[in-house]
């Protein structure tokens, strides 16, 4: 009877993964809604970049 051994593959030492940003979620883009008019009407969405990551999508670090 064989043992079954499990390959434990060792990581290789990478640099942290980045935090992703949570307005965008690690897209860079952020939904906008376009209003119009004196009274904001709603005509849609658009896809603006992310003012947080400035469209990175990787959280910066706040130094
Ligand atoms: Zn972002």
């Amino acid at each position: 009877m064989a043992t079954t051994r499990k390959r434990v593959a060792a990581k290789p030492a990478l640099a942290p993964e980045p935090a992703r940003c949570e307005p965008c979620e690690g897209t860079g883009l952020v939904p906008k809604t376009v209003r119009v008019g004196q009274r904001h009407r709603n005509v849609g969405d658009q896809q603006g970049a992310c003012l947080t990551c400035w469209g990175t999508g990787i959280a910066a670090d706040e130094t």
